[in-house]
C-alpha cells in the first residue's frame, strides 16, 4: 500500500447501517459537500473517492455506499471485500436503528477481520428535539464494542469530515506502523 517515493495510499471504507439513517448523505457531504433532500434508494454498489492529506501525504479514501442493498438485508460480501475502515451509522431520532447496530457489527465481523478501523456514527444530531438515543447510550455501546464514536449531521455538516478523518488517520497509522 505504501511505496518509497510518491507514496500512494488507497483505503476502502464501507458505510453501513439501517435504511434511511443518512449513509448516502454522509458520503455526499464528505465527498462533494452536498446534501440531497430527496433521498433516492438506488440498487447496486457505488463508491466515491476523496483525497485527504495526512502528514503531508495524499491519502485516497474510497468510500462505498450500500446504495439501497440494506433495505433487503442483502449487502453482499463483495461490498465488504478489502475494506480497512467502516462507519456504522444509526439515526439518533430512531431507536430501532441503534438497536440494529449489533447486527451490523456481526455482519462486519463475518466479512472483515478485527483490524478494520470502526467508527460508530450517530447521525442527524440536528434533530435534538426528537432525539431517541442519548449521547451516553452511543458512547457506552462504542466503549463496549471498541469503536470510535461521534455524532454527526449530514444536513448541517457537523462532524462529517471529522468522522471520516478519524477513521482514515487510524488506518494510516496502522499501515505506517506495519511498513516501518
Ligand atoms: P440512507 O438510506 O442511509 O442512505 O439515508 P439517506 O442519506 O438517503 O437519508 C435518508 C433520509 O434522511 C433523507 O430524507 C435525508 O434527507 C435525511 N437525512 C440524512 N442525513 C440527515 C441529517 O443529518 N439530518 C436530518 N435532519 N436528516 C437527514
Ligand atoms: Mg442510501
Amino acid at each position: 500500500m505504501a511505496g518509497e517515493e510518491g507514496e500512494e495510499y488507497l483505503f476502502k471504507i464501507v458505510v453501513i447501517g439501517d435504511s434511511a439513517v443518512g449513509k448516502s448523505n454522509l458520503l455526499s457531504r464528505f465527498a462533494r459537500d452536498e446534501f440531497d433532500h430527496n433521498s433516492k434508494a438506488t440498487i447496486g454498489v457505488e463508491f466515491q473517492t476523496q483525497v485527504v492529506e495526512i502528514d503531508g501525504k495524499e491519502v485516497k479514501a474510497q468510500v462505498w455506499d450500500t446504495a439501497g442493498q440494506e433495505r433487503f438485508r442483502a449487502v453482499t460480501s463483495a461490498y465488504y471485500r478489502g475494506a480497512v475502515g467502516a462507519l456504522i451509522v444509526y439515526d439518533i431520532s430512531r431507536k430501532t436503528t441503534f438497536e440494529s447496530i449489533k447486527r451490523w457489527l456481526d455482519e462486519l465481523n463475518t466479512h472483515c477481520d478485527t483490524t478494520v478501523a470502526r467508527m460508530l456514527v450517530g447521525n442527524k444530531c440536528d434533530l435534538e428535539d426528537i432525539r431517541d438515543v442519548s449521547m451516553e447510550e452511543g458512547k457506552s455501546l462504542a466503549e463496549e464494542e471498541g469503536l470510535f464514536f461521534i455524532e454527526t449531521s449530514a444536513l448541517n455538516s457537523t462532524n462529517v469530515n471529522t468522522a471520516f478523518e478519524i477513521v482514515i488517520r487510524d488506518i494510516y497509522n496502522n499501515v505506517s506502523r506495519k511498513t516501518l
